[in-house]
C-alpha cells in the first residue's frame, strides 16, 4: 500500500470535491462509524489520507491508521503497530489512542458475521461499547470500514453511516495513462495518439477502477507495442466485464458497422455530426452532450441494426437495458432497479444505452393496478432524460408507438424522433448490396452472378413494400435453393424467393398506415430526401422499376402511396 504523508499534500490545491466535503462533514460531526463500499482500497486510502492531512479541508489534521486482519494497524508512514492483529486488541488500541485520528478497517466486515453466516454479537457489542469513546474523546476519532459489500447488521443500522466512493474521474485516469506512457516511452512503446484520440482512450476507461484502467492500458500497450486510436476498442472490451455483473443491463459486443445499414441516410448524417460530441472539443462550441433518439417505424426495417451500429461508429460501449426487467420482482425493488440501471450507465459513460421496445416497458401506465409504481419509475426515467448531464446517449426503439405515453415525446426528452419506414427503391438497392456482398464471396457459388447496378436495380424494382429483414431473408432463401442443389446462385433463385414472400406491408397494411400517420406529425424521416424523391415527385407516389425489368409480383403491396415522417435534412 502506498503511504501518503502530510507533506505530499502541500503542493495540492485544496479544491473541495463532493466526496471531500461529505467525508469532512461526517468526520467533523463525530460520526463514529462510516462504511464506504469500494473495491479500490488503495485509492480510497490515498483519498482519505489526503483529506484528513489537508488543513484547509478538515481544520484538525488527523493521523491515519489502516487495519488489516493480516498485520493489524499500520500508520500512514507504513509503520506497523504491534499486537493489534486481534480485533478486540485493535478496538482497544482505538479506545486508548489520544490524538486526532481516522482508523480505516479493511477486513472488518468479515468479523461481523459468525461462522454460520449470522451476526457475531461479541463484535457488535465491542463496537457499541467503543461508540461513546469515539463521540466524546477530547481529540476527534472515527472508524471507517472499507469493503466491496457489507450488509450492515440490524443492531448497528442507526450507528453506521454508509457512503459511496465514486469511480475514478477522467482526470485521474489520464494521470495513470500519462504515468504509464512516461514510464514506457524510453523502451519499445510507440505512442500514436493525438489529443482527441488520447481523450477517447481515457473516456473509454471511465467506469473502470484505477487498477482495471491500468490493466486495460497495459494490455493495449503490450498487444502490439503501440498505443493508438484503435486501442479504444480493447479498453471497451475490458469494460464489458463491469456490465456483465449487472442483471438489468447487458453489454452488447456489437460488430455492426454503419455501412452494414442500407439507406437511412438522413439518420446516419445526424449521427455522424454528433460523433465525438462528448469530448471536450464540443464544449468549446457550447454544445451539450446529445440526450438520445427515439427510433420508431415499421418492424424489421433496421431500428435495432442502427442502434448497434452507433456503438461502433462512435467507439462507445453499448448497453441494452431491458425495461421490463425493472418490474421483475425476482430482480429486486423496481424503483431501486431503475436507479441502479441509471447509475451503472452513468458510471460507464460515455456510452450508449439502448432501450429496445421501450413501449413494452412503459405502455399502459396507470392501468396496471400496481399502486403507481410504474408511473413513478417512468417519472424517474423521464426526469433523468431531461436533466442528465453525463454523456449517456439513449437510443430507444419502438414498434408500437400508440402505446407510448405522450410525455415521452415532449421536447427536451429526446433530441429527435426518427421514423424508419419501409425502404425506398434506392434504399432497397443498398440493402441488397449489403446482404449480397456480405455473403457472396466464393467464386464457385457466384458463378455468373454479378452484384452490379443492374442486379441491384432489378431486385429493388421487384421488392416494393418489402422491409430490410425481408430483403435479407430473400437473399438467404435464394442461397439455400442453390446450396440444396449444389450449384451456383442465379437471379432466378432470388426472384423465386421474392415471389414466395408476402411482406408485412401486405399482411399488416392497416397498422403500417396508422404508424405513418402518427409519424407524419411527430417524427422526422430517417430516409434522406434524395432517396425519397421517387415518392415525392410522382403524383401516384409509386416508384417505377426500370422499364426492362419485371413489374411487381402479385404479393406486393400498394402501401407506398404515402410515406411516414417529415422530410428534414440534417
Ligand atoms: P427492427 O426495426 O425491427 O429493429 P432490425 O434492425 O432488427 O429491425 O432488422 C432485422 C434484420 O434485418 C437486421 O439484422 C438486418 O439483417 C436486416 N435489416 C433490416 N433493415 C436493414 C437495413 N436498413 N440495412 C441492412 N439490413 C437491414
Amino acid at each position: 500500500m502506498r503511504a501518503m504523508s502530510e507533506n505530499n499534500n502541500k503542493g495540492r490545491k485544496a479544491n473541495m470535491t463532493k466526496f471531500d466535503k461529505e467525508v469532512c462533514d461526517l468526520l467533523r460531526a463525530r460520526f463514529p462509524f462510516i462504511h464506504i463500499s469500494t473495491y479500490e482500497e488503495e485509492r480510497l486510502i490515498n483519498e482519505i489520507t489526503r483529506i484528513v492531512t489537508t488543513q484547509e479541508l478538515i481544520h484538525t489534521i488527523r493521523n491515519v491508521y489502516i487495519w488489516k486482519s493480516s498485520e493489524g494497524f499500520t500508520n500512514q508512514y507504513g509503520q506497523i503497530q504491534d499486537d493489534t492483529t486481534d480485533k478486540t486488541a485493535a478496538l482497544n488500541y482505538v479506545k486508548n489512542y489520544d490524538q486526532a485520528a481516522v482508523f480505516i478497517f479493511l477486513d472488518f466486515h468479515v468479523f461481523c458475521e459468525n461462522s454460520i453466516g449470522g451476526v457475531d454479537y461479541n463484535i457488535i457489542r465491542s463496537l457499541k461499547d467503543i461508540m461513546p469513546n469515539l463521540k466524546q474523546s477530547i481529540q476527534p476519532k472515527n472508524i471507517i470500514f472499507v469493503s466491496p459489500t457489507f450488509t450492515v447488521p440490524d443492531d448497528l443500522k442507526k450507528d453506521i453511516t454508509v457512503m459511496d466512493f465514486k469511480l475514478p474521474t477522467a482526470e485521474e485516469i489520464e494521470e495513470v495513462l500519462d504515468g504509464m506512457i512516461e514510464a514506457n516511452s524510453g523502451g519499445n512503446l510507440n505512442v500514436k495518439l493525438n489529443d482527441k484520440e488520447k481523450e477517447s482512450l481515457v473516456k473509454a476507461a471511465i467506469g473502470l477502477t484505477l487498477q482495471e484502467a491500468e490493466n486495460a492500458f497495459a494490455r493495449a500497450m503490450v498487444n502490439d507495442g503501440c498505443l493508438e486510436a484503435s486501442d479504444v476498442d480493447l479498453v471497451l472490451r475490458e469494460k464489458s466485464q463491469v456490465i456483465k455483473k449487472n442483471d438489468l443491463l447487458e453489454y452488447i459486443d456489437s460488430e455492426v458497422n454503419i455501412d452494414d445499414v442500407g439507406g437511412l441516410e438522413n439518420l446516419k448524417k445526424w449521427l455522424r455530426k454528433r460523433d465525438k460530441s462528448w469530448l471536450s472539443s464540443a464544449k468549446k462550441y457550447g454544445l451539450p452532450s446529445p440526450k438520445g433518439v427515439l427510433l420508431t417505424g415499421v418492424p424489421g426495417c433496421g431500428k435495432s441494426l442502427i442502434a448497434k451500429s452507433i456503438s461502433s461508429m462512435w467507439h462507445l460501449p453499448l448497453l441494452r437495458f431491458d425495461v421490463s426487467k425493472v418490474f421483475n420482482m425476482y430482480v429486486g425493488n423496481s424503483e431501486s432497479n431503475m436507479r441502479e440501471a441509471i447509475k451503472t450507465a452513468e458510471a460507464i459513460s460515455p456510452c450508449i444505452l439502448w432501450i429496445d421496445e421501450i413501449e413494452k416497458g412503459f405502455s399502459g401506465l396507470g392501468n396496471s393496478g400496481d399502486s403507481g409504481t410504474s408511473s413513478r419509475i417512468f417519472g424517474t426515467f423521464l426526469s433523468w432524460m431531461q436533466e442528465k448531464t453525463k454523456p449517456v446517449f439513449v437510443v430507444a426503439t419502438a414498434n408500437n408507438i400508440a402505446g407510448l405515453p405522450s410525455e415521452m415525446m415532449r421536447k427536451g426528452r429526446f433530441d429527435e424522433i426518427f421514423f424508419i419506414d419501409l425502404p425506398t427503391f434506392n434504399e432497397r438497392k443498398q440493402i441488397f448490396k449489403v446482404h449480397l456482398e456480405s455473403r457472396l464471396k466464393d467464386p464457385t457459388v457466384m458463378g455468373d452472378f454479378v452484384i452490379d447496378e443492374n442486379t441491384l436495380e432489378h431486385l429493388a424494382g421487384i421488392t416494393e413494400g418489402f422491409g430490410g429483414a425481408e430483403l435479407e431473408q430473400i437473399v438467404i432463401m435464394g442461397l439455400f435453393d442453390a446450396f440444396a442443389d449444389e450449384r451456383s446462385i442465379t437471379m432466378e433463385d432470388f426472384e423465386n424467393s421474392i415471389h414466395n414472400t408476402i411482406p408485412l406491408s401486405v399482411t399488416q397494411a392497416e397498422q403500417i398506415r396508422s404508424i405513418r400517420e402518427w409519424a407524419n406529425i411527430r417524427a422526422v424521416a430517417a430516409t434522406a430526401r434524395e432517396d425519397r424523391k421517387e415518392y415525392d415527385n410522382n403524383s401516384d407516389s409509386t416508384p417505377q422499376p426500370p422499364e426492362d425489368k419485371p413489374q411487381n409480383n402479385s404479393n406486393q403491396s400498394d402501401i407506398n402511396d404515402s410515406r411516414g415522417g417529415r422530410t428534414l435534412d440534417f
